[in-house]
């Protein structure tokens, strides 16, 4: 069952060394579903239907194949039930985007269980799995191609009107059309130069156009000055609508009206609670980064 961990360790942590550095996410997903193996690893996967989006964690821990001696998650458990928004706050290294590439099943857990919609994600076809769900990194990389071409991706065959609301939705209309080229405007290292406010604006028209179960953020606003910031955050709320959010979150700010908010410290979950509930814990980290990050604002 371990796939990932056994046969083909080395490339999907060569991958992710790379998803690591760049952030290309969804470009990573290519080329590895392009290895015919990954996509047919287990034999018994079932095609789905599309997922529902509950999410559950079981007792899972995890150390990377790379690094056996550092157990970066240990024994961590939470749900998400289809529609809720639920928050992951920590220090740096805590674990958080480890947990997002689990669920995407770019590793193997070492113990435990990932289930969704009831059923080990094992059991799902790889493909079907992450066709279901979309993620909004820190840096998006668009690839080498039009402005039509990156939000298409999300739905190949979308219509002419599809795509246009989708950059209407995600505040990506306006910048578009202020291009000479307007949706036919090269991106990539050849093309036009957008700020990472405008790229990931394109990656959430992407993600709408997908219409995925699941959604991602992984401090999908952390590198944005403010006025970019205010842009993306609406368009992300329009996008969280209606799916299950996984929010990574480093501004506090953002997280407030959660579902849940997990605080990760250390590889493990130490705190569980919505944000007025967490505050009212005497000494609890979410309560003082919460203390320090106000006060500040
Ligand atoms: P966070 O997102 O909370 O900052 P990460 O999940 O990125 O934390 O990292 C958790 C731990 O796992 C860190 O100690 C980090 O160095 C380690 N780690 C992350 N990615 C890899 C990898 N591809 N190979 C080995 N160790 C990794
Ligand atoms: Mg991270």
């Amino acid at each position: 069952t371990t796939f990932i961990g056994a046969s083909f360790g080395g490339i999907a942590e060569m991958y992710a060394q790379i998803q690591k550095a760049v952030g290309a996410t969804e470009r990573v997903f290519e080329l590895l579903e392009e290895t015919p193996e990954a996509i047919n690893a287990n034999p018994h996967a079932s095609s789905v239907e599309k997922i529902k989006g509950n999410v559950v964690f079981k007792n899972v821990a995890f150390h990377y194949p790379s690094r056996k001696e550092v157990q970066v998650l240990k024994d961590v458990n939470f749900s998400a039930e289809f529609g809720q928004k639920i928050a992951i706050v920590g220090p740096s290294g805590a674990g958080k985007s480890t947990i997002s590439s689990l669920l995407l099943r770019f590793y193997d857990i070492t113990d435990g269980e990932i289930l969704v919609d009831g059923k080990n994600i094992h059991d799902y076809d790889l493909e079907n799995l992450r066709g279901n769900m979309s993620i909004v990194p820190q840096d998006v990389i668009l690839f080498g191609g039009t402005i039509r071409e990156n939000i298409a991706y999300g739905k190949p065959d979308a219509s002419e009107d599809e795509i246009i609301a989708a950059a209407k939705q995600a505040n990506a209309f306006n910048f578009i059309e202020g291009f000479p080229e307007k949706f036919e405007t090269l991106v990539g290292e050849r093309g036009v130069k957008l700020s990472g406010g405008q790229r990931q604006r394109i990656a959430i028209a992407r993600a709408l156009l997908k219409n995925p179960s699941i959604l991602i953020l992984d401090e999908a606003t952390s590198s944005l000055d403010s006025e970019s910031e205010k842009l993306v955050q609406e368009a992300l709320e329009v996008l969280m609508e209606g799916r299950t959010s996984i929010i990574i979150a480093h501004r506090l700010s953002t997280i407030r009206n959660a579902d849940k908010i997990l605080v990760l410290d250390n590889g493990k979950i130490s705190e569980e609670g919505t944000h007025q509930e967490l505050i009212n814990l005497e000494n609890g980290i979410y309560k003082n980064l919460s203390n320090l990050q106000f006060s500040n604002s």
